[in-house]
């Protein structure tokens, strides 16, 4: 294992890594060291929580030249939570030295932002949404001496909804710079677009056997979709934990959710997309701050938070996506801590089960009754009618509600005919 001391640094990096406690590598930070400072395209590749951002930040720090007043770095990332924390990584990096990081994303009064940025701004981090803003409306961002340009969780940004916006900034970067792409997950179909971004780039996969990190143990529970609310309370109550993260697929589940928890549990907290930015920042470090025990969350709290708290990461519903899978649950388990994570899945979401754990290579540990996912890949879903387990045997007795034996409700619905 390399440590700091042992690189060419500038003394004033080596200083604000040693206040960080920072004293050895990371296999990815030693792997990208010397290819961002040659200058080279990455792609670099390594599981969640282990240290991508300082294996970035800190060449970044060490390159820029400060009595240049100029931005020449800038780093996307996909939500603003992100930007936050990132921004403060490279500050501490930067903290003894004269080069100025600064962010900006959505939620906050652009005016302040403007005014920071026409005094000195070196490393740009930026939500692509706002930075967009910036280009179209006012003359404030001057790119033209970009020489870094970083995508952190670059699958994502090359997504739908997403790449167009990339495509945009990136044509506003016409000049010869090197590019960075940072990732936890790379799926194909955004592998394949990735040469149509990177010259010639240096590969760095470490995670391609290790999917997620060893230290992180993967539970599952099998329950009814009626039942799992109540599975959740009682693992809640008998699990020893620090903090969790408790993701939902939808505001309004997630909404639901946190009633249901307030009533039982102390300490909640709910972030999602649809908060004043404020109110987003203002949980997200409090939880940082442990200061809330149990949040629950959207998929905006899936990707890059680093919180060292969390000791278990929940799955209340199946997340949508291998990634996705691999992105909630690295929020714990992060820098060789140990975590855990647990996912309630019910007859709908066995299928995609066998898969997920094959290409992540998990070994679950199962609560309650163990599903039998061969049978239940054999017959396709639930094709044949009949359920995977005989009632009886569900890990939790179904309870028993008004509504069960109230007659089904037919509707029809009825769809315009066109004709020509
Ligand atoms: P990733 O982006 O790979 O998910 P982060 O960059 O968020 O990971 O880093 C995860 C955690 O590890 C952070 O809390 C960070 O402060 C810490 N960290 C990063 N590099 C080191 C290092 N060399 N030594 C000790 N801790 C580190
Ligand atoms: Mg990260």
């Amino acid at each position: 294992m390399m440590k700091f001391s042992e690189l060419d640094l500038k003394p004033e990096i080596l200083k604000a890594l040693t206040d960080m406690s920072y004293q050895d590598l990371t296999p990815i930070q030693e792997r990208a060291f010397s290819p961002i400072l040659k200058g080279r395209d990455l792609l670099a590749r390594a599981e969640t929580g282990s240290g991508k951002t300082a294996a970035c930040g800190i060449p970044l720090v060490q390159m820029i030249d400060p009595s240049l007043n100029a931005i020449q770095a800038l780093i996307l990332v996909p939500t603003r939570e992100l930007a936050f924390q990132y921004v403060e990584e490279i500050d501490k990096i930067s903290k003894f030295t004269d080069v100025t990081p600064f962010a900006i994303f959505g939620g906050f009064s652009m005016e302040i932002q403007k005014a920071k940025l026409r005094d000195r701004v070196h490393i740009l981090v930026a939500t692509p949404g706002r930075l967009i803003d910036f280009l179209y409306n006012t003359k404030s961002i001057d790119l033209s001496c970009v020489r870094t340009l970083v995508l952190d969780e670059a699958d994502e940004m090359l997504k739908m909804g997403f790449i167009e916006d990339v495509d945009f900034i990136l044509s506003c970067l016409i000049h010869e710079h090197q590019t960075l792409f940072f990732a936890a997950t790379m799926p194909e179909e955004i592998d394949r677009l990735v040469k149509t971004y990177l010259k010639g780039p240096v590969r760095l996969e470490l995670n391609k056997e290790q999917i997620s990190p060893q230290s992180l143990v993967h539970h599952f529970q099998y329950t009814g979709r009626q039942d799992r609310l109540k599975a959740l309370i009682e693992y809640l109550k008998k699990e020893e934990i620090n903090q969790a993260i408790i993701f939902c697929n939808s505001r309004h589940h997630g909404e639901k959710l946190t009633k249901e928890l307030e009533g039982k549990f102390k300490s909640i907290g709910y972030i999602h997309g649809g908060l004043e930015q404020s109110r987003r920042i203002s949980i997200f470090e409090r939880f940082r701050r442990n200061e809330i025990t149990f949040m629950v969350a959207t998929d905006i709290a899936g990707r890059g938070l680093d919180f060292s708290h969390v000791s278990h990461v929940i799955n209340y519903d199946y997340p949508f996506g291998m990634e996705s899978y691999t992105h909630r649950t690295g929020r714990t388990g992060r820098m060789g801590r140990s975590g855990t994570a647990m996912t309630f899945v019910t007859d709908e979401e066995l299928k995609g089960l066998q898969s997920l754990f094959q290409v992540n290579r998990i070994d679950p540990v199962w609560h309650g009754h163990i599903p039998d996912l061969q049978a239940v890949s054999k017959h396709r879903g639930r094709q044949d009618g009949k359920r995977y387990f005989k009632r009886g045997s569900r890990p939790i007795p179904r309870r028993r509600t008004p509504s069960d034996n109230s007659p089904v409700k037919v509707t029809f619905s009825v769809s315009p005919v066109v004709t020509a």
